[in-house]
Parts: C-alpha cells; sequence; structure tokens
C-alpha cells in the first residue's frame, strides 16, 4: 500500500471509530460541510487535514486523541483559528476542533470565570463584561482564549493585571495518553507550570479557571498622525513607555490611511481613574499633530470591536516578530523606512509595550520567561488572494525588517507568533526555563502527539 493510501485509509478508520463515539459532528474531506469547517483567519494557509472532529464534550476530545493515536494519524487542536501560521489545521491529518465548546461561566463574587477551550476574548468578554468585569485577552476578541493564553498572552489589560497566563487559575487538559487531568498550583504543578508559557505542546485544553478583575469602563481608541512625522511620534512613544504606569498601555505603529498610504498609530487603553482622562490624551496628542482622535470612554468589550473590525477574516497575511528593548534611533528607522516601503497597502506593523504587572513575575515562575519590559513587534504583510509570485514580494517586506532588525533586538521572540522555521528565535524564547520546559515535553508528550504547535527548544 502507497503511504498516501495508507494515510487515507487511517482517516477513514477514524472518522469511522468517532461516528460511533462522539457527540459531536465528524467532517472527512470532500463532504459537503469540509469547506466551512477548514476556513481559519488566514487565507494563505492552504493545509488540507483529512478529518475534522467537531468536539462538544471533553469526553469527544478525549476519543479524539486516543482514536487519532490508535491510527497512527497527527493530529491539532483548533481553538479560534486565529493562528497566522495555520497550526490549528494538520495537513492531512485529524482537527480535534474546539469551536462547539465556547461557554463561559462567570463567578462574579469570586471574580474567576471558567472558560470552555474553544471560547474565544468576545465570548469571554460578552459573559464577564455584564458583571463590570474584564479579562485579560488579547486586542483582537476573535482570537481563541487558550490559543492566546497558552503561549503567554500580551492584551490591552496586560500593563495593569499581568499577561493572560499570570491569570489562569487551573486548567483541565486531555493528555497526549488520552487521560483527562486538572493541573494547577497545587495539582500536577509541573504541568501547571508548563502551561504557562508552552503552548499547545501539552495537551489539549478544555477549560480553563481564569481570574477576572473589576474594570466596568476604559479610556481607549485611536490617534492618527501623518506618516511624515513617523519618526518624531515613535520616538515620543518610546519615551513615554519607558515611565508608563501600569494603568496605560498602548499600541503603536504603522496602519494603512483611509487612501492606503501609511499613517503613524497610537491605540491607548487607560484604565486608571477618570479624572486622569484628559491629561491622558492630552500627553499623546502633543506628540504631534494629529489627523485624527478618536478616544473615547467605553467598555472592554466595545475595544475588542474595534480591533476586530481591523483584521479581516480570509486575506492573506504572513508575519514574523521580534522583542525589543528600547526604541532606539536605529529601530525607529528601520520602521520608518520598512512603513514607508510596504509592498501591499493592506500590510501594518504594530508594537505592544510589557511593562507593569507583568515585569514583577520572576522569569522562573512560568514557562514564559521574558520578563524585562520590552516592546513587541508584529510585521504583517497582509494582501487579497493573488499569484504565488506577488505573496513572494510581500514576504519577503517582512523578512526584510525582521533581518533589519535582528542584531538589534532581543534574542527570542512570542512564541505565538514563531514558525517551527524560527530555529534560532525558538532556542532563545524561553530563556532559562528552556530545560525544564523541554524535560517535561519528553515526560508529558514522549511520543510528540501535539506537534503542531509552535515546537520547544531541543
Ligand atoms: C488578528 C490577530 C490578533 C492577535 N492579537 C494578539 C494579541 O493581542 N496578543 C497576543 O498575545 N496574541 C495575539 N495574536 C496571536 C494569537 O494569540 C495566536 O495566534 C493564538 O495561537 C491564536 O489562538 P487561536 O485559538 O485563535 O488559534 P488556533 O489557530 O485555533 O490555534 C493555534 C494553536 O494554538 C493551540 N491551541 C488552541 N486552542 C487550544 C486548546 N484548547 N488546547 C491546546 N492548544 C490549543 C494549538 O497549538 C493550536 O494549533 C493575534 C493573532 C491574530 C491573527
Amino acid at each position: 500500500m502507497t503511504t498516501i493510501n495508507m494515510a487515507t485509509q487511517s482517516a477513514l478508520a477514524v472518522a469511522r471509530d468517532l461516528r460511533a463515539v462522539m457527540q459531536g459532528k465528524v467532517v472527512l474531506a470532500g463532504e459537503n460541510a469540509y469547506h466551512h469547517v477548514q476556513r481559519i483567519w488566514n487565507g494563505a494557509v492552504d493545509h488540507r487535514p483529512a478529518v475534522f472532529a467537531l468536539c462538544e464534550t471533553v469526553a469527544d476530545v478525549q476519543a479524539s486523541v486516543r482514536i487519532a493515536r490508535a491510527h497512527n494519524l497527527p493530529l491539532s487542536a483548533r481553538g479560534g483559528g486565529h493562528d497566522w501560521a495555520g497550526r490549528a489545521l494538520r495537513h492531512g491529518g485529524l482537527v480535534i476542533d474546539l469551536t462547539c465548546m465556547r461557554h463561559v461561566e462567570v463567578d462574579a463574587a469570586a471574580k474567576i470565570a471558567t472558560v470552555a477551550g474553544g471560547a474565544t476574548g468576545t465570548d469571554v468578554s460578552a459573559a464577564v463584561t455584564p458583571h463590570g468585569l474584564a479579562a485579560v485577552t488579547g486586542n483582537v476578541g476573535a482570537v481563541g482564549m487558550a490559543g492566546f493564553l497558552l503561549a503567554g498572552g500580551y492584551g490591552p489589560l496586560t500593563t495593569r493585571f499581568g499577561l493572560a497566563v499570570d491569570n489562569l487559575l487551573g486548567a483541565e487538559l486531555v493528555l497526549a495518553d488520552g487521560r483527562i487531568v486538572w493541573a494547577d498550583a497545587s495539582q500536577n504543578r509541573d504541568l501547571f507550570w508548563a502551561i504557562l508559557g508552552g503552548g499547545g505542546n501539552f495537551g489539549v485544553v478544555t477549560s480553563m479557571r481564569i481570574r477576572l478583575h473589576p474594570v466596568s469602563e476604559i479610556l481607549a481608541g485611536i490617534i492618527l498622525f501623518p506618516w511624515s512625522e513617523a519618526r518624531s511620534v515613535l520616538r515620543g512613544y518610546g519615551e513615554m513607555m519607558a515611565s508608563a504606569p501600569d494603568e496605560l498601555s498602548m499600541l503603536a505603529g504603522a496602519l494603512p490611511g483611509p487612501d492606503g498610504s501609511p499613517v503613524i498609530f497610537l491605540g491607548p487603553i487607560w484604565s486608571g481613574r477618570p479624572e486622569e482622562r484628559e491629561r491622558v490624551i492630552a500627553r499623546l496628542q502633543s506628540l504631534g499633530a494629529p489627523i485624527l482622535t478618536q478616544i473615547a470612554p467605553m467598555t472592554y468589550s466595545n475595544l475588542l470591536a474595534i480591533y476586530d473590525a481591523q483584521v479581516i477574516n480570509g486575506r492573506h497575511y504572513t508575519l514574523q516578530t521580534r522583542w525589543l528593548a528600547d526604541l532606539t534611533p536605529e529601530i525607529i528607522s528601520a520602521i520608518a523606512e520598512a512603513g514607508a516601503a510596504r509592498t501591499s497597502n493592506l500590510s501594518f506593523i504594530a508594537l505592544h509595550h510589557f511593562h507593569g504587572a507583568g515585569t514583577r513575575v520572576a522569569p522562573d515562575a512560568t514557562a514564559f520567561g521574558m520578563r524585562r519590559k520590552h516592546f513587541m513587534i508584529e510585521i504583517v504583510a497582509a494582501w487579497e488572494p493573488s499569484s504565488k509570485d506577488e505573496a513572494a514580494v510581500h514576504r519577503q517586506w517582512v523578512s526584510d525588517l525582521s533581518s533589519v532588525l535582528a542584531p538589534l533586538a532581543l534574542p527570542g521572540g512570542y512564541a505565538n507568533f514563531l514558525t517551527r522555521d524560527d530555529h534560532e528565535q525558538i532556542g532563545s524564547a524561553y530563556g532559562n526555563n528552556a530545560r525544564r520546559l523541554s524535560a517535561l515535553k519528553r515526560q508529558f508528550d514522549p511520543d510528540n502527539i501535539f506537534s503542531s504547535t509552535t515546537p520547544l527548544p531541543v
């Protein structure tokens, strides 16, 4: 039998066995629903899984892991489908799809939410906002909470309350051997440490308990400056972030303006005292001559909706990331030059600043070890589906800026944006935690069943 035939046989056997036990549906390549379930955020991903298990219960997830293993079919876990590199879609394998498991239960008095493994930031925010509470989610609500959190999780409230991992109280996982376990600070402590930054490498998370915070209203929005002020605004942003209080977090970078040419943006979030709002806005506006200021008090859910509207599903994307200690003049020049030289009007550059609560966690307290102040830069090429040749040009633009930044950057990078080809960055992404993390991977997943992830250093 050829290898292709064997893979098809395995996929058919997996689908048959899953259909016999699962509460949720099973979709095979070629069936009507396949085209719909295979869609993810990045339209450039061309992975074609053989089978989707649309799980509805923890038992469905457990059966998926066990049956895929029994038939030697490679697998992946899928949450919000927002990984740009398409890790959720195992080419030729089984996708353990959690998009039907999105329930969020709120204990408002205890300020804790229990979040199912496929819930998105929007699901969480919609459940907790009516209680005057907020969770550390990513900036874009459509991103899956588990996929986002397991590799660290930078969000608008990170400066106030730490990374998403710093707010995880415990999680239920299906491990590589099919066992269902709970991990927290007192049970399965090593496993708990490992999932606080180790990504999806240790199992499929079916449920998480996360800490909530009293945040009923924030000041947020966007300020745009003309591209001619790129250097001075970025310099001012860097200076402002160097001494920013925990209550002020801010994205910045290059966005397409209304006519497609680049503009500089600041995306502030002030979660401090309302009396100080005017002062914060005035300070931001003084960084240049704004062409647009749209900042207003809003709920956290409103904020996520603003960012959701900026990132369109189904476009083609490619992305690289670096960690930067400071915005030095060389780095600012590199960003300004790259912004002006974009090969697509849709491409953008975003800087997240990490300061405040997350920096006060010890580097070895969680697998996520980057605890010094830094900027995390996303260099994102975006374009409408087109010929492969054109895609190569956009990818080159991303790669060029990343290469210029490499010698100016800190070692490593945010694992959620790295791919298995980023060997050098992966080698340093976990700092001194790499050895313990890799040993735990060998303990909990010795056969590397969960390999459709950003790999850990070997
Ligand atoms: C538009 C956009 C905005 C983003 N904004 C931010 C941001 O503000 N801050 C930030 O930190 N990151 C951000 N990211 C990155 C994002 O956190 C990662 O891409 C994350 O992996 C997406 O999770 P997902 O569940 O949506 O992805 P999916 O594509 O569904 O899954 C990606 C991988 O995550 C793992 N995974 C997902 N769910 C589970 C689970 N239940 N159990 C085990 N493993 C699981 C698996 O390895 C899976 O293959 C953004 C990405 C995009 C595309």
